[in-house]
């Protein structure tokens, strides 16, 4: 008799651990479900963000081919020894071979211009390069 009444106890908390079990499975159901919830939530806002920036980028490439195609109407209108100098600094400076001056600084490489680079600038009587970075440079109010 009293081993049938430890085996119901045993039973007993068996059962009661089972229903825990259960009420576990539950939760990290509901929690699976939440996280599944914030994925596709996250997936959304990706899917948005990528898409803009796709759209961003196909502007750009668009203006880029119009861009190149101007460049290749313009580019034998400039003398061949400017041409081959911008080339040369474009190359070497990362795709920024003309700058405007900013308040006496050269636009590429921030450093401050001489009263004589300035001056020199002003006559327009040759293309001036920065002294530190050697990309050409131009004054906004050439534009
Ligand atoms: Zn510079």
């Amino acid at each position: 008799m009293h081993e049938i009444e430890n085996m119901k106890a045993d039973k007993s908390i068996v059962e009661e651990k089972i229903l825990l079990g259960f009420d576990e499975v539950d939760g990290a159901r509901k929690a699976l479900e939440t996280e599944r919830a914030m994925v596709i939530q996250y997936e959304k806002e990706f899917n948005a963000k990528k898409k803009q920036v796709d759209d961003d980028v196909a502007i750009i490439n668009d203006q880029l081919k119009v861009k190149e195609s101007q460049r290749v109407r313009i580019a034998p209108e400039v003398r061949p020894d400017l041409l081959s100098r911008y080339e040369r600094v474009l190359k070497n400076k990362d795709g920024l071979g003309i700058v405007k001056v900013l308040d006496h600084s050269c636009g590429g490489c921030y450093m401050h211009l001489t009263e004589q680079v300035m001056n020199e600038l002003k006559k327009y009587e040759q293309i001036i390069a920065c002294d530190q970075c050697a990309r050409l440079l131009y004054l906004a109010d050439d534009l």
